[in-house]
């Protein structure tokens, strides 16, 4: 079958880069925004609403090339283009409150179709779900229990609130390995949707497969590092059987 061999391939390579013999997985990390929930058109029309009263310039698609930094981040990102100087931290705490705010007026909490099976089989396989978000959005974290009922603890959430560097820097990922059971970058693979995303997982050394349920372009997901990108949450729950039998039948030396 086609497809088998080149999951496999993809697999192959990746071991052979990071030098292992094999995978060993325990865990499986999954970013929220544009995996679990369907949040992110609401991001973005709330991120261009707040920029927009405030007179500053974005580009388009900005928000959705962004997805995963810290607001703080984003909001220095568009401090600098526009004003050529840093955001203090009160203009980010302000800025990023009425961000929310627009948000949590926006959004609908509507789940991402595949989210909720993806996770349970994920558990059912006796691997520990793992959440990394950058997100510091009280409005969807206080909800993951209520959506996804089971499947994470506060000891298996990594948000904005536990790093000091957002994506696409390694510490969230390198973070939820720990908090996946002191795991090495084998024994994890990342689900991620946007490229910072996936730069972050990739940077922490995990297999890392992409479903694009935004707008951008599947390339912009390959050159940030993704191995594998699926068109949505659905097709990746078909195939994630088929992905968990070759992670654990490939061993490079057999
Ligand atoms: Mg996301």
């Amino acid at each position: 079958m086609k497809q088998k061999e080149n999951i496999k391939q993809k697999l192959k390579l990746y071991l052979e880069k990071r030098d292992f013999n094999a995978f060993n997985l325990k865990s499986v990390i999954f970013d929220m925004d544009g995996v679990l929930y369907d949040s992110m058109p609401s991001h973005d029309k709330s991120w261009r609403e707040t920029f927009d009263e405030l007179n500053l310039q974005h580009e388009p698609y900005e928000f959705f090339l962004q997805e995963g930094r810290l607001g703080k981040s984003t909001i220095n990102e568009i401090f600098q283009r526009n004003l050529q100087r840093d955001s203090t931290d009160e203009e980010e705490e302000k800025i990023y409150a009425r961000k929310s705010e627009l948000f949590k007026q926006y959004n609908s909490d509507e789940t991402l179709p595949g989210a909720k099976e993806v996770l349970n089989f994920v558990k059912e396989k006796g691997l520990v779900p793992v959440l990394v978000t950058g997100s510091g959005q009280h409005s969807l974290l206080d909800k993951l229990s209520y959506h996804f009922p089971d499947i994470f603890t506060p000891e298996t959430m990594v948000t904005a609130f536990n790093v000091t560097n957002g994506k696409p820097h390694p510490e969230p990922f390198t973070l939820g390995l720990k908090k996946g059971g002191n795991l090495l970058p084998n024994q994890a693979i990342v689900i991620e949707n946007a490229p910072l995303g996936v730069k972050s997982a990739v940077a922490a050394g995990i297999f890392t497969i992409a479903v694009n349920t935004g707008p951008l372009d599947d390339n912009v997901l390959i050159d940030a590092g993704a191995a594998i990108v699926y068109q949505s949450v659905t097709e990746l729950n078909e195939n994630f059987p088929l992905i968990l039998d070759i992670i654990n039948d490939i061993n490079l030396h057999s």
